[in-house]
């Protein structure tokens, strides 16, 4: 199966931190992706703006380099790679100061779709907002693509919207989540509503819980500074696991466009309950031979910040009464996956009597790695004997079921900026989404702050603290492994 490149209009994108490490490894391997796929216009600009001097040349090599370093499997050819390149420019410019700005003026086209993408620090945004509208650079047709951490706390969040508001229409404001890009995610709604087959049993009647998982087997490496200000409860669950969440527990939006779609998000994050802290388990990793612990990867030997986060978390609306979501995620576990698992309710009797070490039907979504989708059934063991039953997996990973192109589906970043360039916000956060996930979040960490919660430590490799293992054993379940 060959998949299908549709063309987008012509464009100059202006990459703000042009020359950062988003940029070099996400964003500009993404597009240099995009023109190998022919889906580049061939007048399309790409125009990388930071403090740094330097010139179109320079930023090309720069460039260069990093599609060499990130650039994704597969052969790159030279001519591919200088075809990207001319579609480079390169303008310094001080997101604070007056420099560069008339120059980024006077090269940006009228007729073309004008985005600008804010790959800075978030202390930058309201400096960049400011400067494209005082300069006259972006019009009322123009986006900005707006970077993670979208704001603190709510105050923060809601001070971001209100700085961006004066310049910028909300249609125009694209807040990244990279989840949302996704291909399996995206596939999430596809499952859901282009079946009939599991709507009728998506809720608290049939849906026993439901598990999120997000782990990673690297620590925070050289971006404790900024980790340790955050912990994985903002890092994480804020945001990227709260729209995985939403995705599952919202009801069928009668269109998939983006209203629509927000809409139905918005209403499940209203719908959420105050966690309790005693369904809260925070972790911070212990150090081996591998590498340091949390305490040495960061600058304060006291930080009581969470590397690792477990929580119970409840909706109250008709669907979901009843139903734990339970996610999980942190730093340095015992293998990096990420997946879904909705776990069904036992069939009301069984008619084959009393059978060992039974499971029901699961449903599991994996985002990484090998992304698919597999249904655990029960199937009566093949053999004599009388009826034993066994469980198997109905496993469709997407390489197996749609051949080798599969493997060729864009990542995340890269379809997200061409929705940019399309105008399509579905996948993009809407701003009151983004303050509804913070006020239900504020509380939360309040409330381990205010009793001066201390992290339980972890072993690295593990999955997590042993607490963690209890959050659900309490409840007569349990965590499926964390493995790849
Ligand atoms: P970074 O490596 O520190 O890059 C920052 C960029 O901003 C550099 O190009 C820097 O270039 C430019 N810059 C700094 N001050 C500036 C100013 N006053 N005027 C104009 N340009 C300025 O940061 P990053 O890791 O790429 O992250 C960028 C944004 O993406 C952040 O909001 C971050 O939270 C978010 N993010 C990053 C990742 C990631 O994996 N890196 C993942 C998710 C989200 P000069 O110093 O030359 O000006």
């Amino acid at each position: 199966m060959v998949s299908r490149v549709i063309p987008v209009d012509n464009f100059d994108l202006v990459i703000f931190g042009g020359t950062g490490d988003l940029a070099r490894r996400k964003i500009l391997p993404g597009l240099y992706r995009r023109f190998c796929a022919g889906q580049m216009p061939e007048d399309a600009r790409i125009i990388g703006a930071a403090r740094s001097d330097m010139d179109a040349a320079g930023y090309r090599q720069m460039i260069k380099e990093a599609i060499a370093e990130f650039g994704g499997p597969g052969e790159q050819s030279a001519a591919d790679i200088d075809g990207f390149l001319a579609h480079l420019e390169y303008i310094p410019i001080d997101a604070r100061g007056q420099a560069g700005w008339s120059d980024l003026a006077a090269i940006m086209r009228k007729d073309v779709v004008k985005a600008f993408y804010f790959s800075v620090g978030p202390g930058l945004f309201g400096d960049l907002a400011e400067r494209l509208h005082l300069h006259g650079i972006a019009d009322s047709d123009s986006r900005i693509v707006v970077e993670k951490p979208f704001g603190h706390d709510l105050t923060s969040a809601k001070a971001l919207n209100a700085t961006l508001a004066q310049h910028f229409d909300e249609g125009q404001i694209y807040r990244i989540d990279h989840y949302l890009g996704k291909e399996t995610v995206q596939n999430l709604m596809a499952v859901r509503f282009g079946n009939i087959l599991f709507e009728p049993l998506w809720n608290a009647q049939y849906v026993d819980h439901i598990q999120i998982t997000v782990a990673e087997t690297v620590g925070v490496g050289g971006r404790g500074g900024y980790y340790d200000k955050s912990g994985a409860m903002r890092d994480m669950v804020q945001n990227h696991m709260m729209q995985l969440l939403c995705l599952i527990a919202m009801e069928p939006p009668n269109r998939f466009d983006p209203d629509a779609v927000r809409d139905e998000k918005l209403k499940v994050i209203r719908a959420l309950d105050p966690v309790e802290q005693a369904q809260i388990v925070r972790g911070q990793y212990c150090g081996d031979e591998d590498g340091p612990g949390y305490l040495e990867d960061v600058e304060d030997p006291k930080s009581k910040t969470e590397s690792f986060i477990a929580l119970k978390v409840g909706i109250s609306n008709w669907r979901w009464k009843g139903t734990p979501f339970y996610l999980r995620t942190g730093k340095r576990m015992r293998a990096r996956t990420s997946e879904i698992a909705i776990v069904f309710k036992d069939p009301p009797h069984s008619i084959f009597g009393e059978q060992e070490d039974r499971r029901g039907n699961v449903l599991v979504i994996r985002l990484q790695p090998n992304e698919g989708i597999n249904l655990r059934v029960t199937i009566k063991e093949p053999g004599p004997g009388g009826m034993r039953l066994v469980e198997v997996p109905l496993d469709m990973s997407f390489a197996d079921a749609l051949g080798p192109d599969a493997h060729d589906v864009p990542d995340a970043y890269e379809r997200l900026i061409m929705d940019v360039i399309r105008g399509n916000q579905t996948l993009f956060m809407r701003g009151d989404e983004v303050e509804a996930a913070w006020a239900w979040t504020d509380p939360i960490i309040e409330g381990w702050q205010d009793r001066g919660d201390t992290p339980r430590p972890y072993d690295a490799g593990s999955s997590g603290p042993e607490d963690s293992l209890m959050l659900l054993h309490k409840d007569g379940r349990r965590w499926r492994e964390v493995r790849t």
